[in-house]
């Protein structure tokens, strides 16, 4: 879809504005500690018909693109933090390989579902075995007739709790070295209420308004018309969605650090030491302006890996870059807030403290910065791959 204009953009924004004008950061900071999915609020997108927006229209979507996705996910990381911002990101980026490679079959059933948020999905590749090495992924999906049987584990697989299916990427044929991306085979099957799966949640430290598990699969079933795309070429499939999802994680980071600069700023006029606002000394002061550069220059970069992508051009590197430059730009920010607020950083009410630690999150996950920079090594200057 086409850039939409700037007002577009505002309206966009003033509405999601008013939707997380109902849900503030004491409501996330008690969902987060009593872990309890945020059902109100994703009623509350979903009336506004925001779970679809990044959907195409004639499956009940928006049909609008990363740029306005961005907003959303800039505005909700500013007022609500990143629990808001993942619930909202599970309708960004896992339905892409399904909506690039499924079946007519598959999008006519499922997507409008999902579009409505009747239908919630989370995708499985992670393993705890082989890391950042998706090539040596282990779980298996061995063919009989027209189904398949799945075993193998799962790990850090977030929504998992409520999902009622999930895009997961299996081998169906050994590794072999000299094609190590070659026979992994992606299914969107169903997971709630099915036999031959255990889904565990993983205690962790931040984001537990929303759930990252551990899944077993032991006999699990599934058919050959889940399969997504072709047998033996899932991982293909699943790269459709790797560079939205970097760049709608660099919209998320910027929105934190967006949201924690604004709560140390505030702090910082309103906190008199010294008889006057800690904000008047420079060293409080100069950080700060420092981070609100550092984010605005992120921001800048994001948007135009969103516009490139949005263009359908190709925007590996952008997107790539935008991921490191926003999460380093998020982070600096919380953290710049932490020192700003003093002792009371570690005083939970203050909210900071979380900022802090979901932005920290988004420099390893989804994609690490080394990850990343590998990448650039790579396939932007061409250094011999070192992986
Ligand atoms: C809260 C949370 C939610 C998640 N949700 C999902 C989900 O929904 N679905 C899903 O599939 N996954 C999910 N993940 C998994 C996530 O994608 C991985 O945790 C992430 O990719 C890092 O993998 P790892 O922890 O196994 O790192 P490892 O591979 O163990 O790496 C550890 C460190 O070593 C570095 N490293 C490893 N190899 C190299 C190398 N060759 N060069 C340079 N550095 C290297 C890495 O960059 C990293 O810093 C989630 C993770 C978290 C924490």
């Amino acid at each position: 879809m086409a850039v939409t204009e700037k007002a577009d953009l505002d309206m966009i924004r003033n509405s999601i504005g008013k939707i997380a004008e109902g849900f503030d950061l004491n409501y996330w900071k008690q969902k987060g500690d009593t872990k309890a999915y945020p059902w109100d609020f994703k009623d509350a997108l979903a009336r506004g018909g925001w779970l679809g927006m990044f959907m195409p229209e004639q499956y009940g979507g928006m049909g609008l693109g990363l740029a306005e996705v961005g907003i959303v996910l800039d505005e909700l990381g500013q007022r609500c933090g990143f629990n808001a911002c993942s619930l909202f990101q599970y309708w960004v980026f896992p339905p892409g390989p399904v909506i690039h490679h499924g079946s007519q079959a598959m999008k006519d059933e499922f997507l409008p579902k999902l579009a409505t948020g009747e239908e919630m999905m989370c995708f499985a590749v992670s393993e705890p075995d082989n890391g950042v090495d998706t090539s040596r992924l282990t779980t298996f999906a061995k063919k009989d007739g027209n189904r398949y049987t799945v075993r193998g584990r799962k790990v850090w697989i977030s929504n998992a709790q409520h999902a009622d299916r999930v895009l997961l990427l299996t081998r169906t044929s050994p590794r072999n070295p000299e094609r190590p991306f070659d026979g992994m085979t992606l299914f969107l099957t169903r997971l709630k209420g099915k036999k031959g799966v255990e889904i565990t949640a993983i205690e962790k430290i931040m984001r537990n308004a929303v759930d990252s598990n551990e899944i077993v699969f032991d006999d699990f079933e599934v058919f050959e018309d889940e399969i997504v795309g072709a047998e033996g070429k899932g991982f293909k499939c699943l790269l459709d969605g790797l560079n939205p999802e970097r760049i709608a994680v660099a919209f998320t980071a910027i929105g934190l650090g967006r949201g924690a600069l604004n709560l140390a700023v505030q702090y910082a006029k309103d906190r008199v030491v010294f008889d006057r606002p800690i904000g008047q000394n420079q060293a409080v002061a100069h950080p700060l302006a420092a981070s609100w550069i550092r984010l605005e220059a992120a921001y800048m970069v994001t948007q135009n890996a969103a516009r490139l992508f949005d263009e359908g051009k190709p925007c590996g590197p952008e997107a790539n870059a935008a991921k490191f430059l926003a999460s380093e730009a998020g982070f600096g920010a919380a953290d710049q807030a932490m020192q700003s607020h003093g002792g009371f950083s570690m005083a939970t009410e203050y909210h900071v403290s979380r900022f802090w630690m979901e932005t920290r999150h988004l420099k390893i996950a989804p994609i690490s910065q080394e990850m990343v920079l590998n990448y650039v090594s790579d396939k932007v200057l061409g250094l011999p791959r070192s992986y």
